[in-house]
């Protein structure tokens, strides 16, 4: 990509040159830069102020060794990661990954991410991103355990309450978010809000687990209203993934009116034309933690298809990717656009390739970038972070309540910014102004040294 304007063209290259073959993470930044050309135009202080400059780099970032003890007496070491990159409008606020992919250029790019992301949910959330390489699949819950005390050990030096909330992401669920908190408590002798995503016997809140797939779904409804004038109602619907955000996106997509007829993990993936029966699926991924295959010897005329990118050749009105990074290339996106797709939402971080993104833009799909459409998780935990500020629990009709709005909310002012730096409809870079004002505003206002 060449920036037409000077000043992002300078800070770029700066960026390329400081993180080499951080793929994940130039990814980002050079697709939020791009987005951002029309502002930095129309307001110099932007660069008077090195906002951009400022805005790419980490404010801090920690890379430690996690060592543990596995069932059979061998030590393992893992790498741990926190990356705390902008706190201009409140403590860092990010989830913590658990899978082997895990390294630098995927905890920055994250990060990066979540800067905008936390801004646009409109509550007073900083961003950041953590982890480790460690691999939670097919290990025994002594294993986790250790592992997740051994990491936190580390990592509850740097954060705290006011400081930094981390929360779950991939392989970090209920029960790694348990042993992390207890660790912390044991560690620190204090019973905060430090992290989210908690049970709701210690603090968490209700609708928490629901969050990011029900967000992804008021977004997508939202945006189809306004956009077209359309609804989930009779759509056919293929969602990737069959984790946390995939099962609560199948959940109110079929709610809503919709059918989910496919559903993935990182082998292969199942199409049901009668729709998901998401009991099944909740069986065997939330209570047995088993593979998506399993679910054709539990349902009649269900199908299994090895190779996980070959969901995206289902016809169906509406995708909502919701797995993880770049499953969604430019070809599988030519071939839902042939197939009739009208909606794209992402529901995991960065599922599109940019190439991908360019083709939906093109054909005129609307198409709800993650930082907007998957935001309703990590508002979610803002919520659960006041319910622990306020020592009050809210309920779940509460909680669905606030997360609906400002789902709706993020669409209206995307679409806006969209509107006001002549994109309109445009949500990738509508999401990305949105976000980065604010952020840009409480930089320009805190000063450059702080
Ligand atoms: P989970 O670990 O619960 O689930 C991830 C799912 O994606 C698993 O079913 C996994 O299968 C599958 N998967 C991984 N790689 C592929 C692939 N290449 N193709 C198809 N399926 C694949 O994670 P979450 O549901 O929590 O997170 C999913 C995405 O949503 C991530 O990008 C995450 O960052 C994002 N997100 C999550 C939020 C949350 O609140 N949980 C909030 C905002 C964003 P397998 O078991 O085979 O690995």
């Amino acid at each position: 990509m060449a920036f037409k304007n000077e000043y992002l063209a300078k800070v770029y290259d700066k960026v390329c040159a400081r993180n080499p073959g951080e793929t994940e993470f130039l990814q980002a930044v050079e697709e939020v830069l791009e987005s951002l050309e029309p502002v930095v135009e129309k307001d110099k202080s932007y660069e008077t102020n090195g906002i951009i400059d400022r805005i790419v780099e980490p404010e801090r970032f920690i890379q430690f060794r996690v060592s543990w003890v596995d069932d059979n007496g061998n030590v393992q070491v893992n790498r741990g990661f926190r990356c705390q990159f902008n706190s201009a409008i409140g403590p860092y606020k990010g989830g913590l990954r658990l899978h082997p992919s895990v390294c630098a250029s995927v905890i920055k790019f994250l990060g990066f991410e979540q800067i905008f992301k936390n801004s646009l949910t409109g509550l007073p959330m900083g961003g950041g991103k953590g982890g480790s390489d460690f691999d939670p699949k097919g290990k025994s819950d002594g294993e986790v355990m250790r592992f997740c005390q051994s990491f936190m050990t580390e990592l509850s030096k740097h954060i705290g309450a006011d400081t930094d909330v981390p929360a779950g992401d991939i392989g970090t669920g209920a029960r790694e978010i348990g042993y992390m908190f207890g660790q912390y408590k044991r560690l620190r002798n204090e019973f905060t809000g430090v992290l989210t995503g908690k049970g709701l016997s210690y603090g968490g809140s209700l609708a928490r687990t629901e969050a990011t797939g029900y967000g992804v779904c008021y977004f997508t409804e939202e945006m189809m209203k306004c956009m077209k004038n359309e609804s989930f109602e009779g759509k056919t619907v293929v969602i990737s993934g069959s984790g946390n955000v995939a099962i609560y996106a199948t959940q109110k997509a079929t709610e809503l009116g919709g059918k989910v007829v496919a559903l993935s993990d990182s082998n292969g993936y199942v199409y049901d034309k009668n729709g998901i029966n998401l009991d099944v699926v909740k069986q065997i991924k939330e209570v047995e933690r088993g593979r998506i295959k399993e679910y054709c010897d539990r349902v009649e005329g269900a199908e299994y298809h090895e190779g996980c990118s070959g969901i995206w050749t289902i016809p169906c009105d509406i995708a909502l990717p919701c797995a993880t990074q770049n499953e969604l290339d430019g070809d599988a996106a030519a071939t839902l656009i042939k197939n009739g797709v009208i909606a794209v939402a992402e529901g995991a971080n960065m599922p599109s390739t940019p190439d991908a993104i360019e083709k939906f833009l093109e054909a005129g799909v609307m198409f709800g970038p993650a930082k907007a459409a998957n935001a309703g998780g990590v508002a979610t935990s803002g919520l659960e972070m006041s319910q622990n500020s306020e020592r009050l629990s809210w309920t779940f009709e509460e909680v669905d309540a606030k997360l609906k709005d400002i789902m709706v909310n993020i669409f209206h002012n995307s679409y806006n910014a969209s509107k006001d730096y002549d994109h309109e409809g445009n949500l990738v870079v509508g999401a990305n102004i949105a976000g980065f004002l604010k952020v840009a505003d409480a930089m320009k206002w805190q000063g450059v040294s702080y």
